[in-house]
Parts: C-alpha cells; structure tokens; sequence
C-alpha cells in the first residue's frame, strides 16, 4: 500500500449506516474530513465501528445538518461545547463530528488546550500515524488524503507508531490506546515506540492522569471485542504493575475462566477480579479495602465494586470449599451465595492441578445445579397450615437439598410430602 486511496475510502464510506448522507451534505465542504478509525479500517478492508467527522465550522451545526438528513426526530444529536465536538446516534449508527483543532499540552498528563486549527494540524494531535489519516470530503480536493508521512508504511506493515518523542508524556493514556489497538488491529508497536511506551511507565507517566480518566480507559480495554488480549497486552506493558505493583493478568487464567462464566455471567467483573487476584490473595495488605479503594478511584460504580470486590476475595477460598463439596446440596451451601464469576474463577484456578474435582464442581453448579427450582413455595406450606415464619424457608430448603441429591421423586405432592415430614 504505497499510496493512501482516497476515493475508494469515499466509495466504502458510500455504503455505510449514514455514509450516502454524509457524503450529500459534505459535497462542496473541503473543509469536511473522514479521520481517525475509519480510513484506517477502510483501509485495510474492515468496517469502521463508527464515523469520525472533522469540520472547519461549528460542529453542533455540522451535527444538526447531518441528522436531519439521516433520521430527522430519531437521530439523537449530544453536544459537548467545551470540547467544540458533538454526536450524532440512531438506530443504525453513529458519526462523531468534531471542530478541526490543534492542542497543545499544559503539563504532562493533563487534558490538552484546544484552539481552532487546520486539518493537516488536526492530524498532527493523533496517537498513532495510522490514526492520523484525513481524507477530504467534498470540494475540489475531494478524495485527496492528508496523512502522517509513515501512515501508509505504517498500515501496510501492521504497525503503531507514535507521531513525537513526548506522545506518551502528553497523554499517559495513550499507552493504554496501544494496548488496545495491538489487541484489536493486531498491529505491534515499532521498536522506537516500544521504547518510548516502556521509558513513559518507567518513569512514571501514568501517575500524572487523573485515576478517572485511567479507569476509563480501563473501561474501554474491557469493552474490547477481545479484552482478554488487550489486557494481556497492557500486562506486557507494565501499565497494570504501574498502577498497582501487585496487578497483574493470567492470560489462560482468563481465558479458562471465561470458558467456565455462563451467559448471564459478566466477563467485565471476572477479567477485572483476575487483574485483582494477586492483590486479593496478599496477606500483607488488607486486600478488601485496598481493592475498594482502588476501584472508587477509578470510578467504577457501587455494584461493580462489589461485585469484582466478592469475585476476587472469595474465588481462592472457593477452590477447597468446591472439592469437599461431596453432593449437590453441598455444593449449594458453597457457591449459591457466590457471584458466578467467583464460581467461575475458582474452577479455572482448580483446573488441570490439585485439589481436583473441584473444577469439576464448579462447572456442574454453573451449569446444571444452579437451575434446579422447586414446585413448591412457601404459600403451599402455608396453606397446608405451616404457620408463617422462618420455617417455612427451612423446610423448603431442605427439600430443595433432597431434590439436588436425588432422594425425591418428581412432582409437588413429592415436594409437598418432604416439606410437611422435614425435620426442621
Ligand atoms: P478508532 O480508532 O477505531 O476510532 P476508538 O473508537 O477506540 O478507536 P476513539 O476514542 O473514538 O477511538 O478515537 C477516535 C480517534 O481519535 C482515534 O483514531 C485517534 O486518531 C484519535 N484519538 C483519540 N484519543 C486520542 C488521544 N488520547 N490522543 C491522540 N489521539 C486520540
């Protein structure tokens, strides 16, 4: 790919979601550009995950245009004025569009100052050379292609590379944009880039970021079509260990405990947990409350909290309790007040060495036994004249135990029959 060809970008672009549209209304702007993912994507003959649109002009504007062109009411236009970028979503896409700029960086690690700028500057901001791709929209110049002197080089040969020395010391959060995109793309970085990510955690770089501008970006490498790869390349980068010496990521941990979460299960909160484990199982800290705090700081809601919180504290506990597990109801007691990513962690940890069986017990609790309900509730006990109270929960839980271990047969009057006889 010697030369970047713009019109057969154009002509992809012709048969995306919003693309006809777009192109209509860009015609005679040569001020409108296609930058960012999408001529990289298009490029290498993929589709974009969305549309990035820079203007000369007012983006909000710019964003109306377009969304009355494609959807009229349902297409949903967000402005952030600040930023001089603005949204257009519908049921069919998106096409982010933002004001032509160049940004300067006030310190290290802060968000940049933006000023109005070129297209040609507006490529110079980008991370890495085969982001920073523009191709003209409309106007004479139509189809022609502005672009980092290495971009072409740098797709064909599967490359990221950042644009200047001081990139990473810029923007921090870059280097976890190249984990990203090596996972995503399957690009790897070129040597001096290697050196120059590996010299920016080194010398600490990622402590001048904002933990929530860190927690989401840690966000976005989990919302990955491939988080297990990406964050195994941010593992490989040091970026884990730079934000917590004892983080770190088990790729085949990972991937074995994946094989094991079912469907209803989050793969967020367990691949999180594995990043956690190590930290969870340190005895010279007090783990709970270092974990908790670590991921208030990367503001990660309540519910995520705990639930990442539960999964990475009680999934080493979990492996022995599983093996000694010697039936069904057994293995209620252990796992029914676990999070199945607990469950499904701890089997991944018991698989392939001792204790054994307990991955085993994992696996037959995630898939089978959790499933098991009663045909009876509490209001037949009630109506055959157990009176209300917490007996009630103790006879159904002893015939649900029975029913687990295959002492009953099917059917309510057989439930109905071992509720009234427990013992309880
Ligand atoms: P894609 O590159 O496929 O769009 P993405 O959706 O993860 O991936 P966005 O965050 O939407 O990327 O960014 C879009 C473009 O904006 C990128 O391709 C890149 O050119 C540029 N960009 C985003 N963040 C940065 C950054 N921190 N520094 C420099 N350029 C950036």
């Amino acid at each position: 790919m010697a030369e970047l060809q713009g019109q057969e970008v154009l002509a992809a672009v012709g048969h995306l979601a919003g693309g006809p549209e777009l192109l209509e209304l860009t015609r005679s702007r040569e001020d409108a550009a296609l930058v960012g993912g999408a001529p990289r994507d298009l490029l290498l003959g993929g589709t974009p995950r969305e549309l990035d649109v820079v203007v000369g002009g007012d983006a909000a504007l710019f964003a109306g245009d377009l969304a009355s062109r494609i959807g009229g009411a349902s297409a949903a236009i967000t402005v952030h004025d600040r930023f001089g970028t603005a949204v257009v979503e519908w049921e069919g896409g998106r096409i982010d569009v933002a004001e032509q700029r160049a940004e300067t960086y006030p310190s290290p690690g802060a968000l940049p100052e933006v000023r109005p700028g070129t297209i040609g500057e507006d490529v110079q901001r980008r991370d890495f050379t085969v982001n920073s791709i523009a191709v003209i929209l409309g106007g004479p110049r139509r189809g022609s292609v502005q672009a980092s002197p290495e971009a072409a080089a740098d797709l064909a040969a599967a490359r990221l590379r950042v644009l200047h020395e001081r990139s990473f010391v810029d923007d921090p959060t870059r280097l976890l944009r190249l984990a990203r995109y090596r996972a995503r793309l399957g690009f790897a970085p070129e040597a001096h880039t290697a050196l120059l990510a590996a010299e920016a955690v080194a010398t600490g770089a990622l402590a001048t970021v904002s933990r929530a501008r860190l927690g989401a970006e840690l966000r976005l490498t989990l919302a990955e079509p491939d988080p297990v790869a990406a964050l195994a390349a941010l593992d490989e980068l040091g970026v884990l260990a730079a934000l917590d010496p004892q983080l770190g990521f088990d790729r085949d941990l990972a991937t074995r405990a994946l094989a094991m979460l079912p469907e209803d299960g989050r793969p967020a909160v367990l691949l999180l947990a594995v990043v956690l484990l190590a930290l969870s199982m340190d005895g010279g800290r007090d783990a709970p409350t270092d974990i908790a705090r670590l991921l208030d700081g990367f503001e990660f809601t309540a519910t995520e909290r705990e639930a990442v919180l539960k999964t990475a504290v009680l999934a080493p506990a979990l492996v022995d309790q599983l093996r000694e597990a010697d039936r069904p109801s057994r293995l209620r007691d252990v796992a029914a007040s676990s999070p199945l990513e607990g469950v499904a962690l701890a089997g991944a940890l018991a698989s392939g060495r001792p204790p054994y069986g307990a991955a085993e017990a994992a696996h037959e609790w995630l898939r089978r036994w959790r499933h098991v309900r009663l045909a009876i509730t509490g209001d037949d006990l009630l109506a055959a004249g157990i009176p209300p109270g917490p007996e009630i929960g103790r006879r159904l839980a002893s015939v649900l135990a029975r029913r687990l271990d295959g002492e009953l047969s099917d059917g309510r009057d057989a439930e109905l029959q071992a509720a009234l006889e427990a013992s309880v």
